[in-house]
């Protein structure tokens, strides 16, 4: 990783569908070793945000670098850089939790060690008999378990989960939370969208988007102290009512 970059700058970035603007020009930085919640609520544009810096959806304009390398010149290594779950279903259904680690592994261009290896580490988080049904079958928790995991194996540096706890129950959202700082304590980089503000807390830094805007941006402490503010809801509520809500 390039120390003197961001792992991701965006700058003015938007996205236009047809006359509607879903991103309307937004900058923000996500430093290395940072966990960063993209928080805002259903239709706030966290999801085209996240698919523009993949590469799944182009740019409209502005850019977009992840370690210093401009999305659109270099994409073959930026992909390299980076992992991505996305919102929806992102696993096979009738595969078992085991064939698709084997599926999305051999995709990666895992060895087949490596990929024997990474299912044993598998094996030793979950259950046999859960990885032995059909992901369709199995709860939700340990589905967006598996999905992180197969988000993991090509081993990037840079993760992008999009609403990675929506769906999940309270117990099943904590432990995944605890993976993600075990991801941090490994030096990787994590963006998280949640339109649940209460995951603020859960972030080293939280950015707020709203009608394709940001409307806050920092530490959840001290934007509440800069704002005085006594929840992020209340961050929330007042920052759009400054906004408009054209
Ligand atoms: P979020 O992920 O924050 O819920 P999205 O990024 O999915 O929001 O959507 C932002 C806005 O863009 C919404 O109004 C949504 O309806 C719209 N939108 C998303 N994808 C498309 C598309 N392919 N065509 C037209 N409008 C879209
Ligand atoms: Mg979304």
């Amino acid at each position: 990783m390039n120390a003197a970059a961001p792992a991701i700058a965006v700058r003015d970035l938007s996205k236009n569908f047809g006359r509607f603007q879903a991103v309307k020009g937004i900058s923000f930085d996500v430093a290395p070793g940072e966990i960063v919640g993209f928080l805002g609520p259903n239709g706030a544009g966290k999801t085209t945000t996240i698919k523009m810096i993949t590469g799944l959806l182009k740019i409209t304009s502005g850019t977009v670098l992840v370690d210093g390398l401009d999305r659109r010149e270099q994409p073959a290594q930026v992909k390299r850089k980076l992992g991505y779950m996305s919102q929806k279903f992102s696993l096979y259904p009738l595969l078992t939790a085991l064939e698709n680690i084997e599926f999305f592994g051999g995709i990666s261009g895992l060895a087949p060690r490596e990929l024997k290896a990474a299912m044993a580490r598998m094996g030793e988080q979950v259950d046999a008999a859960v990885l032995g049904q059909k992901i369709h079958d199995v709860p939700p928790g340990i589905r967006q378990k598996v999905a992180l995991f197969v988000c993991l194996l090509p081993g990037p540096e840079i993760i992008l989960l999009d609403e990675p706890t929506s769906g999940v129950d309270p117990e099943a959202r904590r432990l995944f939370w605890s993976e993600i700082y075990r991801l941090k304590t490994q030096g990787k980089t994590l963006l998280v969208s949640t339109h649940n503000l209460d995951e603020a807390e859960y972030c080293d830094r939280i950015i707020i988007i709203h009608n394709g805007e940001i409307v806050a941006a920092g530490a959840p402490d001290e934007l509440l102290r800069r704002k005085q503010k006594a929840s992020i809801e209340e961050l929330f509520k007042d920052a759009i009512s400054e906004h408009g809500q054209d």
